[in-house]
């Protein structure tokens, strides 16, 4: 049996391949791409159907971040001309977030730049999750605010939180390479304290930061291990101002390779397809739907997206379908796993694990940058080329929350 026999197979089974299967995903030529993504799309749609989740980010607290990650717009000494505010109302996120609802998002995901909330911070998010409930109790509320300290958590799940987004980013061997003021265990920490509190965990990664297949890999491995519920896969967008700037290192073609072999380590999970898609994807866009079940929907947090319409239009163009509020994303065992977790015991249909709140993802600390000093890996395929410098793409956000102009949805 050939590889993409053998990982339809465990995919359709929901079994995890093995590491070297997973790296030769990354090592299929061009010819090859296209029964990639039939491949994995297959997978995708034994435990997702046609069904595509639309997600919107509410940036809550934008830039003079002390912490250092190379890739981010919002980092320490960035450069980058992206809106800087504190901490919007809460009535001014509630705005934001019907907005994306009325789009037809079923997940808001709140998001504030910093190194981890303080108690006060806490409450803030409290309120505003109140305003939001209010108007649309539905509605499923992601939060990512950094480095979590003990019972924040268990404070948030209580105020009414569903999901908590905290990326590890890239493997645990070439994090000190991105970022020198936390560590890839205080990322682990605080995506296991989150699960612990029985909200979904939401964890991802960015890819074209330089790093090499082997690290691509591990850290989809560790996002499996870790129980993630949602992937965000982010693709680098690499900022000016920020030390990643000349960064190009993704092409459409690796793009899909990446989200194929994210997918089949992770058949049964929730794959999202994060910041950079219409930087890095750009035409191939529709085929990324094959593979992942998610998206953000509009702009992201410091840089635009493409319009909200247009990706309506694209997802129906396509074939697929929005998720509804009232469907669940996780495959019913999926969603008893991540209620056993949290110690609740239900099922997916029950009020604290359910499927539709069980889930999960957000671009917290996520859909930005990236690192790049890293050469190119010495293994990548020979058919592999190097992206063409596409600063024309990248768009800062101007509009939505923090601004007086309507938000992309
Ligand atoms: S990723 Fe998060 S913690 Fe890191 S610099 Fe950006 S806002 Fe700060």
């Amino acid at each position: 049996m050939d590889l993409l026999d053998t990982l339809t197979a465990k995919g359709l089974r929901g079994e995890v391949p093995t590491r070297e299967e997973a790296l030769a995903v990354l090592a299929t030529t061009d010819d090859e791409l296209l029964d990639v993504v039939a491949a994995a799309g297959k997978v995708r749609r034994r435990w997702f159907g046609r069904r595509v989740k639309l997600n919107y980010l509410v940036n809550l607290k934008s830039g003079l971040c002390p912490e250092d990650c190379n890739y981010c717009s919002q980092r320490l000494g960035s450069k980058a001309e992206i809106l800087k505010y504190t901490w919007l109302k809460p009535d001014q996120a509630a705005d934001a977030a019907r907005a994306g609802v009325a789009g037809g998002a079923k997940r808001v995901c709140l998001v504030a730049s910093g190194r981890g909330p303080t108690d006060r911070d806490i409450d803030r998010v409290t309120d505003t999750m109140a305003a939001i409930k209010e108007a649309d109790p539905a509605v499923e509320i992601c939060v990512c605010l950094g480095l979590l300290s003990d019972n924040q958590a268990e404070r948030l799940k209580a105020a009414g939180a569903d999901a908590y987004n905290h990326n590890l980013n890239t493997s645990e061997a070439t994090y000190g390479d991105i970022t020198t003021t936390h560590t890839y265990a205080d990322r682990v920490d605080t995506v296991q304290k989150a699960h612990g509190a029985g909200l979904s965990a939401c964890s991802g990664l960015i890819a074209g930061m330089g790093e090499s297949d082997e690290d691509l890999v591990d850290v989809v491995f560790a996002l499996r291990e870790l129980g993630s519920d949602s992937v965000p896969v982010n693709f680098l967008i690499p900022f000016e101002g920020t030390p990643l700037a000349k960064e190009w290192n993704l092409t459409p073609q690796r793009c899909l390779r990446i989200l194929a072999m994210v997918r089949f380590v992770n058949p049964d999970t929730e794959v999202r397809i994060a910041g950079g898609r219409e930087v890095h994807l750009r035409s191939m866009q529709p085929l990324g739907l094959h593979v992942a079940n998610s998206i953000f929907l509009g702009d992201y947090l410091t840089s635009e997206g493409q319009a909200g319409q247009a990706d309506l239009d694209m997802i129906k163009d396509a074939g697929f379908e929005v998720e509804g509020a009232g469907e669940a994303t996780l495959p019913r065992h999926r969603a008893d796993v991540a209620a056993a977790a949290s110690g609740c015991g239900t099922t997916a249909s029950s009020p604290c694990g359910t499927a539709a709140s069980a889930c999960g993802s957000g671009g917290g600390c996520g859909p930005c940058g990236g690192h790049g000093h890293a050469e190119p890996a010495a293994d990548a395929p020979a058919s592999e080329p190097v992206d063409e410098l596409r600063d024309d793409l990248v768009k800062v956000r101007r509009r939505g929350a923090g601004t007086e102009l309507a938000p992309n949805s």
